[in-house]
């Protein structure tokens, strides 16, 4: 397997720029998910890896040799569409082998890494089976078998769940993750859904508009959001933005919202006066009838394991996400204590985060 290494990657449609400027290192073994809404750049930037698409400039590297200029089949490298391609008059064992079939592997290595791949992906029993009979998360499965029987140096993987039905999706998000516990493949997955880069991701790099707003671990992306946009699109529901106008000194430990003083972590920056945003996840609000922040209960979604309570508040509606055994009215006047020490603050503007305490260390901020 090898290291994946994209220099000031950028790509230009005539005058639209689709991929500006990324540069990232995914390590040896890793698991990158690219992440973001529909047209963000996710697929331009993993084709150009895989040698389908030129980029307009920047540099790919490959295990520490540049393939920039090298073509698809000189990458040594697995892609794994969404509309995978089986071919439907073979059997399972065949569709699995094809690849090494038409490299002229002997056919006694053939069937080792058939049956060595089919373990793996628990499909062995299924074999001999015409794949035009299978279900589509066993089909789906057969495809990955012919990516990784191949050995390439890495996967790319574009929506490979995408057409799957929900139920199927959680079960393949767990089984990919586990395989790749197992063969510890370098790979980028490209998705649209949180959920899955979230529960399968080593790294995770969040697009907007073809820029690559964060990229970090899991935890990272989700605890200390480097931009107002990421702490929107991770998190269900995600991050609460209580806004205000004021200004912060380096070293304040509080802020005034709807004159209101909150306590923050202290901040490492000045910020000049304009509006802010202090973001709370719903998780880091508490009800406290001595809290002096207050609102109005507007409503309440109950999930079982615990509920989501909506309050209307002087900065906006402010979702709380609370144990499931507390019952709130419409109406009722609640005060909202949140946890300081897992507060963000943005400039609006910008939409950055302001550096604080929380994100001490953080190469983004
Ligand atoms: P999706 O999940 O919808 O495919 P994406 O994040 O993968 O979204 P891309 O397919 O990378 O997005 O496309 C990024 C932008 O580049 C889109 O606006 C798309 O219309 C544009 N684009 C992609 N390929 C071409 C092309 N060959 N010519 C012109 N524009 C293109």
């Amino acid at each position: 397997m090898a290291e994946i290494r994209v220099e000031n990657l950028r790509k230009e449609f005539g005058d639209f720029v689709a991929v500006q400027d990324s540069r990232f290192v995914v390590h040896d073994g890793e698991f990158l998910a690219l992440l973001g809404p529909s047209g963000c750049g996710k697929t331009t930037t993993l084709r150009m890896i895989a040698g389908l698409e030129l980029p307009s400039s920047g540099k790919i590297h490959l295990g520490g040799e540049d393939v920039t200029f090298n073509r698809a089949s000189a990458r040594d490298i697995a892609f794994v569409f969404q509309l995978f391609a089986l071919y439907p008059h073979m059997n399972v064992r065949k569709n699995i082998g094809f690849p090494l079939l038409s490299q002229g592997v002997p056919r006694a290595e053939i069937k080792k890494r058939v049956e060595e791949a089919a373990r793996l992906l628990q499909i062995d029993h299924i074999l001999y089976r015409s794949v035009s009979g299978l279900a589509s998360g066993d089909r789906q499965r057969v495809a990955l078998g012919r990516a990784i029987v191949r050995r390439p140096k890495c996967f790319l993987m574009d929506e490979p769940l995408g057409t799957l039905d929900a139920e199927f999706r959680d079960v393949m998000v767990r089984e990919l993750r586990e395989l790749h516990n197992r063969i510890h493949a370098t790979t980028v997955y490209v998705t649209h859904d949180q959920v899955e880069a979230m529960a399968m991701a080593d790294k995770i790099a969040v697009m907007n508009h073809g820029v690559i707003e964060q990229f970090g671990t899991p935890q990272e992306i989700y605890n200390r959001p480097a931009t107002m946009y990421v702490a929107d699109f991770i998190g269900s529901p995600p991050m609460n933005f209580m806004r205000f106008n004021g200004s912060v000194a380096k070293g304040a430990r509080s802020v005034s919202v709807a004159g209101v003083p909150v306590g923050v972590p202290e901040v490492h920056a000045d910020v000049a006066p304009g509006e802010l945003a202090l973001g709370v996840r719903p998780e880091h609000i508490r009800f406290s009838d001595s809290a002096p922040l207050r609102g109005a209960v507007y409503g309440s979604e109950y999930l079982g394991t615990n509920q989501i309570v909506a309050v209307e508040t002087p900065t906006g509606l402010v979702r709380a996400r609370l144990p499931a055994d507390r019952n709130f009215h419409v109406g009722d006047t609640v005060g909202l204590e949140l946890n300081t020490e897992k507060l963000s603050l943005f400039e609006c503007r910008s939409g950055r985060a302001i550096p604080s305490s929380l994100y001490a260390g953080a190469a983004h901020v």
